[in-house]
């Protein structure tokens, strides 16, 4: 390892009396802070602080973020999560001094701009689901799940239904059962056939007057489209019960279809993936629901409406803005209150209003096209490396396998995702979803060039030649190479301690 690249801490660099800089002794007489403060709120000693000089701290930092990756240094197969490229333009824009220094306390009548374009952003969101009501407030795809959800209980609540199950096929993401059981419902696991779509038999079986919804991801996290989905929906809503899609994967579909135009009655976005901004380590999303007119009195609170717009389809709304006025109405008895402090994670929102609004209706549908044919370019190249097990196409992902690799010589999806960091590819999502053994979940994005998408068929092409022992040994390249996968996750060591 390079010398400037030590994995020194701030604390074990730190020197005595060394100072980022100095600044002349301050003519302000100096109180005694006894005189201030009570002495039981005084610390003993000041707090054990590293001592270091500006280049030492600066080489630290830099050399930690050269570390990183990032959609902007690698590509980033890491499938169900869009990690598409994120433009810059929409950085520039969120970063106005109007709308990323605005204050969340400020009142209605003087951040107009903001309520409008985040009202635009409801109506967006609505026309592309095909559903007519948005709230923008869930901070990430699971919480859009759990709020979405506690809509579905106060409905039937409203009703006088008691339902207490939430039907979710096998191959869902685990937040789904997780928002689910959070929520306050029994999570029912429905089946996948063999050809990894929902298995019908097992749906109709599990269906009765308790089940209050069925979640949804179509396409599903295969990467196939489930064309039951009439057949679904109409069963669901046979039963009385609620059609929620889990919208992970609407780069798929984007322009294409419409989830409220194939029987839907709830979904979550995830903003971050589908309509960019960056993402990852945890880092801020935006989750907002869209709901049919009859849930919408249900959504949390507040939702950004307009004095003057009655019909809220009207287009000229969104150029002319003259003699409109938007406010935040609380004024909702049936809402289930709110879910995400102030408006949610706004500056998330401002770039998918960008997005949406760079690309407009061609440019969204062209969008999903170039994803499903990325993805389906990479499949056609890599069917010959790794096993494929559901379909010879795909929709925005697939899902391979490792299994036959594993069994005839013990290579398995872990080894192979750490191989390619190597390489200098962030690895695909691995072990998910459930059904496939050995997974390996690859979304290439429409963000990708095909020169990038062959540079990496060709790296799995080599990496499938080599020997199992160099593989279980990767990766070769990076500071760390394994960490103990369950305890780095369980026992992360986050303070430094003397
Ligand atoms: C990412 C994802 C989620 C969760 O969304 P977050 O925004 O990460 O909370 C749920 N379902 C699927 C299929 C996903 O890919």
């Amino acid at each position: 390892m390079l010398a400037n690249q030590s994995t020194d801490l701030l604390f074990e660099l730190s020197q005595p009396g060394r100072r980022c800089h100095r600044l002349p002794d301050c003519d302000v007489p100096r109180r005694d802070p006894a005189e201030l403060l009570p002495a039981d709120s005084l610390a003993p000693q000041p707090p054990p602080l590293p001592e270091i000089g500006e280049i030492d701290l600066i080489r630290h930092f830099v050399n930690l973020s050269k570390r990183n990756m990032s959609i902007d240094t690698n590509f980033y197969p890491l499938g169900s999560c869009t990690m598409k490229y994120n433009p810059k333009r929409h950085e520039r824009l969120a970063s106005l001094s109007g709308l990323a220094h605005l204050h969340p306390l400020t009142p209605d009548a003087a951040c107009q701009g903001m309520l409008q374009l985040l009202w635009e952003l409801q109506n967006l969101l609505a026309e592309i689901a095909g559903l007519e009501a948005v709230s923008l407030q869930p901070a990430a795809g699971a919480q859009g799940e759990l709020a979405a959800l506690l809509v579905a209980a106060a409905y039937f609540r409203d009703k006088g239904q008691r339902r207490t199950r939430v039907l979710i096929p096998d191959s869902a993401h685990g937040t789904n059962p997780a928002s689910a059981a959070i929520a306050g419902f029994d999570a029912v696991s429905i089946k996948s056939n063999d050809r990894g779509l929902v298995d019908l038999a097992d749906l109709k079986a599990k269906l009765d007057d308790r089940s209050a919804v069925f979640m949804i991801t179509n396409p599903n996290t295969l990467g196939l489209f489930d064309e039951q989905i009439g057949d679904i929906t109409g069963m669901v809503h046979d039963h009385g019960a609620l059609v929620y899609l889990d919208g992970a994967n609407m780069n798929a579909i984007v322009g294409v279809t419409r989830p409220g135009d194939f029987g839907v009655d709830m979904m979550h976005y995830n903003v971050h993936k589908t309509f960019t901004g960056p993402h990852g380590a945890g880092g801020p999303g935006a989750g907002p629901i869209a709901v049919r007119g009859f849930l919408a009195p249900y959504l949390p609170s507040p939702l950004v409406a307009c004095r003057e717009c009655h019909d809220r389809s009207k287009e000229e709304a969104d150029e002319s803005g003259d003699g409109r006025s938007y406010f935040l109405d609380y004024d909702r008895p049936k809402s289930i209150g709110r879910v995400r402090s102030f408006f949610g994670n706004v500056g998330i929102l401002v770039r998918g209003w960008c997005y949406i609004r760079t690309l407009g209706p061609s440019g969204l549908r062209a969008m999903t096209e170039n994803a499903v044919l990325n993805a389906n370019y990479l499949l056609a190249r890599l069917k010959n490396v790794l096993e494929v097990p559901y379909g010879n196409r795909c929709m925005h992902e697939f899902v391979a396998s490792a299994r036959a690799l594993k069994r005839n010589q013990g290579i398995s999806a872990m080894d192979i995702a750490k191989r390619l960091l190597d390489f200098g590819y962030h690895a695909p999502t691995v072990y998910f979803p459930l059904v496939v053994p050995e997974a390996i979940m690859i979304e290439p994005t429409e963000t990708e060039s095909k020169a990038t998408l062959d540079a990496f068929a060709d790296a799995l092409h080599r990496i499938r030649g080599e020997e199992p022992q160099f593989l279980h040994a990767a990766p070769h390249t990076t500071p760390i190479s394994r960490p103990d996968e369950i305890r780095a996750a369980k026992e992360p060591i986050l303070r430094w301690k003397s």
